[in-house]
């Protein structure tokens, strides 16, 4: 029996645990190996492209990743070009998108030639924070109101004790603080840098909360108190926004949007209200659009962002007029946590993937979220092409035949 196998034995008998591997061999591949060969004796299975990768999790296991048995593959297709006419982002892209839902590359493909073609998609970022909530509680509703009014007047105090910890990110308010009963909410807004920043929030937060407890005595009961509000779905981060907040939009001729996605203006006008709008009123929807969280999920997920937020991304509202006899199409996205540093991003699949569009490392994260907007853009113009081309046919079909 080799030391391989019996370190499958112990664990299969349970004298070691799963993380416990690393103690038995100083080289991490065996290691995963000898995790893996444990996986595959407990399913009876072969895990064979399981086994396949080239990432180097000597590295992930040091910050991305606990107990590694391999790496998924997901398929990468190539989209573009986008032309973009933003501050940051200025010119043709090419955009790698991760997926298994075939379609969505080509129809991301088709959004991205019409836009081009009408002249490129304007793109702005109209806001950039990232936050941290936590819940905090005191003896009485009295004494609640007393350390709200104390956050105000000793903001000078908390940012200095929550900057001390990170060199890029910057406390810029503290803002709402609710109280409820005895607790209290205050939502920490910090701006990143480059990064996604939850991690740096969350660490400079709670040096922040180390004076404030120390100054009112307060308790804080959990760091995160879900006003943040990270990883779900949030009208707060509608209204105020999170990560980077993103604005796109795009004139297209009437008779492009005839040639290009076989349709018309007032109906893709039309399907967007009866659909966006009015269908996602009626469904208590917070995404008044068609499918945001397809092409934020290829994207996160090519290039290494946190995929627990693309609950996040999806949120937004499309808006499409009639303009001169053209079609004004938008879309709005509030909360898009983003990074081109730290987390995931530094896996080497990732890496190259924002390395296609040039928004590899320092200083690009302003240009990859306006690539970000204009391939949301893209993509749901096409669908919403595609749903009014739809519905055009159904009603020729139907009237057609009288
Ligand atoms: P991070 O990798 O922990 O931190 C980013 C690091 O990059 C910091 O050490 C920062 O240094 C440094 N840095 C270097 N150049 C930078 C630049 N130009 N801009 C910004 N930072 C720069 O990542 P994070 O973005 O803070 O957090 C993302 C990770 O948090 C993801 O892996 C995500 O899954 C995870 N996450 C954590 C929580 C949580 O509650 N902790 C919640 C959700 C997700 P300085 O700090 O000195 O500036």
């Amino acid at each position: 029996m080799t030391g391989k196998d019996e370190i499958i034995e112990k664990l299969l008998k349970g004298e070691i645990k799963l993380h416990e591997i690393e103690k038995f061999t100083d080289n991490v591949r065996e290691a995963v190996d000898i995790r893996r060969g444990f996986a595959e004796k407990i399913s009876n299975t072969h895990l064979e492209h399981l086994s396949n990768y080239s990432l180097d999790l000597e590295e992930a296991l040091k910050r991305n990743i606990e107990n590694p048995i391999g790496t998924v593959q997901i398929p990468v297709g190539l989209a573009g070009p986008l032309k973009i006419r933003g501050e940051h982002a200025d010119g043709d892209f090419y955009v790698p998108l991760a997926t298994s839902e075939g379609a969505l590359v080509a129809s991301v493909s088709r959004g991205f030639s019409v836009i081009s073609e009408a002249g490129g998609a304007t793109v702005r970022i109209s806001g950039d924070k990232m936050t941290r909530a936590p819940v905090i509680k005191t003896s009485s509703v009295v004494k609640a109101l007393k350390i709200k009014d104390w956050i105000g007047e000793h903001f000078k105090e908390l940012k200095k004790a929550a900057e001390v910890t990170t060199r890029h990110g910057k406390l810029l308010k503290i803002d709402p603080v609710i109280v409820v009963g005895r607790y209290l909410y205050p939502r920490f807004v910090f701006t990143t840098g480059d990064s996604m920043g939850m991690n740096m929030v969350t660490i400079a937060t709670e040096a922040a909360l180390n004076l404030l407890t120390h100054k009112t005595g307060a308790h804080v009961v959990a760091l995160s108190g879900n006003l943040c509000v990270d990883k779900k779905p949030s009208t707060l981060n509608l209204i105020e926004g999170r990560g980077k907040s993103l604005v796109a939009e795009i004139v297209i001729p009437r008779k492009m949007v005839e040639k290009k996605l076989k349709t018309t203006p007032e109906a893709i006008v039309e399907v967007n209200t009866a659909k966006n709008l009015i269908g996602s009123a009626i469904s208590g929807s917070m995404g008044f659009n068609a499918h945001y969280a397809n092409m934020i999920g290829a994207i996160f997920l090519a290039t290494g962002q946190d995929e627990a937020h693309i609950v996040e991304g999806s949120l937004g509202i499309t808006t499409a007029e009639m303009e001169d006899g053209d079609l004004y199409f938008s879309v709005t996205l509030p909360d898009v946590p983003l990074a081109t540093i730290g987390g995931g991003t530094r896996l080497e699949t990732a890496r190259e993937c924002l390395e296609i569009m040039g928004v590899s490392g320092t200083g690009k994260v302003g240009k990859f979220a306006e690539i970000v907007a204009g391939t949301v853009l893209a993509g749901e113009l096409s669908l919403m092409g595609a749903l009014a081309a739809g519905h055009l046919a159904r009603a020729h079909k139907e009237l057609g035949r009288g």
